[in-house]
């Protein structure tokens, strides 16, 4: 351990600082670990080169939420007139809600800093890199920074092609850029098959533009469970996205009217065909994220990463150099937001107050798609429980109808759903599920599924009715 020094305030550049835990990354992992290391009474100092809060609070889950929550307006005012509203002239204004979300976001930004300030974190502001020193020392503007403990929650950033790869594809955005957006694009084609695709197109589509969904086999979602993959690629059809089977993008041209797309759409068995899409006014990639990993002087750790540039850690978020921890995007395992700061929560309780088995145990963490509807999903697919345990191990029960809410209305979606179970007792290792409501459904399922509940026990519960949840405790 490095002894504290009583005025670790110099700042001449050339005498180090020392802290007792060094957080690189001001986003959901590094904010959550270090501020449970400060409560712990770890002299702690951030560093981050943006914005607090990172990803999920600037370009993530929290824009996204509010602007799901716009294009759910937008659907539901569609059903008005069937549940006896007169909606004549109902105009939306993309300016409103966006001013309105960068008000609320700025809002966070500020109680992250006042958050850090009250538990005495010291924020340093600026692009953080490791030195070739021989304890690992992390330099910021001249700066040069020790700890004992130093952990990496550096995240990641939207992939896209180069321009080489796919000529002109630097003329289109990013998720990032979507939150720059300042009016509804009239047309958009978002390329990608993954859950951020499907909620930006969706959310796009929903909201009036006219979105294309560029995927490069023949259904979204294809890590998650055939069920989910199959109706949310049939959902975003019906919702009015056109989805484009086979395709990939081969070059883009800026014309007079907007960006014109030329797409290689190769069907299984048949020629390729190319298309162009005309007067496109934002093509979007979604096509996966990238970790921050490159800009930082890893080099001069000699830390393990994986061949996408991933911080490789172990369960305990260790990486190979002692001293120094990862957790979240940059490690590259279940990216969400919660896992992120579980883990940094985690990582403070091993490293600050001596819980030494202190670590995220990663099996069936619930995600949500905001899709629409939603996807809710927890723990193996069937898929996964058949490679797993033998099909002769694995139970299935699924059901599929409409949702109540629909019976008076013309528009229409599906709900969906399936318990995963395995052996004699019918334990339930997997909950996927899509339609009105999932998004609140699971987080309760997702607890009995964790203390290892059976069938029976689903069974064994008094439904709730009217609901789609109560589908689930009645499944024969
Ligand atoms: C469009 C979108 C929607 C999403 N929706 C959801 C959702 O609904 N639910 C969910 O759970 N998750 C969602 N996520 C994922 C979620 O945002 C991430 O999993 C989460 O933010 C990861 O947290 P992190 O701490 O690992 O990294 P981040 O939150 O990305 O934080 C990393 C921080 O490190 C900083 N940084 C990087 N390099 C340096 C450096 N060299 N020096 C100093 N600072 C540096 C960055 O500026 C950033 O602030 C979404 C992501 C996207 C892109």
């Amino acid at each position: 351990m490095h002894k504290p020094v009583p005025d670790s305030h110099s700042s001449d550049g050339h005498l180090p600082r020392y802290f007792d835990y060094l957080v690189v990354g001001g986003g959901s992992g590094g904010l959550a670990s270090a501020r449970r290391a400060a409560e712990l009474g770890a002299r702690t100092a951030v560093v981050e080169s943006s914005k607090l809060g990172g990803t999920c609070v600037n370009v993530g889950c929290v824009p996204k939420k509010i602007m799901w929550n716009a294009a759910i307006h937008s659907e539901y005012i569609h059903d008005h007139e069937d549940y006896g509203f007169e909606t004549s002239a109902i105009k939306f204004t993309w300016k409103v809600i966006k001013e309105k979300r960068d008000a609320y976001v700025s809002r966070l930004n500020d109680i992250y800093q006042n958050n850090l300030q009250k538990a005495q974190i010291e924020i340093i502001r600026g692009q953080a890199n490791f030195t070739s020193d021989s304890e690992p020392t992390v330099e910021v503007n001249g700066q040069k920074y020790i700890a004992p403990h130093i952990l990496i929650a550096t995240g990641g950033k939207p992939s896209m092609p180069s321009d080489a790869e796919v000529p002109g594809a630097s003329l289109g955005i990013t998720s990032d850029g979507f939150f720059q957006l300042t009016d509804l694009p009239r047309r958009s084609v978002v390329v990608g098959a993954g859950y951020i695709a499907i909620e930006i197109a969706g959310i796009l589509s929903a909201l009036g533009s006219k979105a294309s969904l560029l995927i490069r086999q023949d259904k979204v979602l294809r890590t998650f469970d055939s069920m989910i993959s199959s109706n949310c690629t049939e959902e975003l059809e019906n919702a009015g996205v056109e989805v484009w089977k086979y395709a990939q993008v081969k070059s883009v041209k800026k014309s007079a009217t907007g960006l014109e797309i030329n797409v290689q759409c190769s069907m299984p068995g048949r020629k390729p065909t190319v298309r162009t899409i005309q007067d496109v006014d934002c093509l979007l990639w979604a096509i996966g994220r990238d970790p921050n990993t490159e800009d930082l002087g890893l080099e001069n750790l000699g830390l393990e990463l994986d061949e996408k540039g991933h911080i490789v850690v172990d369960e305990f978020q260790n990486t190979s150099r002692k001293g120094v921890y990862a957790v979240g995007d940059v490690c590259g395992r279940a990216l969400l937001t919660p896992v992120a700061i579980a883990a940094g929560r985690k990582l403070s309780h091993r490293l600050f107050e001596g819980q030494e088995d202190s670590k995220l145990d990663y099996d069936n963490i619930p995600t949500v798609v905001f899709s629409h509807p939603p996807i809710g999903t927890v723990g193996l697919t069937e898929e996964e429980a058949v490679t797993a345990k033998g099909r002769e191990n694995v139970k299935v029960y699924t059901t599929s109808f409409s949702p109540m809410y629909h019976a008076v209305t013309r528009r229409k979606t599906k709900c969906v759903m399936k318990l995963v179970c395995v052996g004699k007792e019918e334990k339930v290792v997997g909950l996927h599920m899509q339609g009105l409501g999932c998004d609140e459904m699971l987080q309760g399922f997702s607890v009995a599924i964790k203390m290892g509940a059976t069938k029976k026990d689903f069974d064994n519960t008094v439904a709730i009715h009217p609901t789609s949840s109560e589908e689930l405790v009645t499944l024969r």
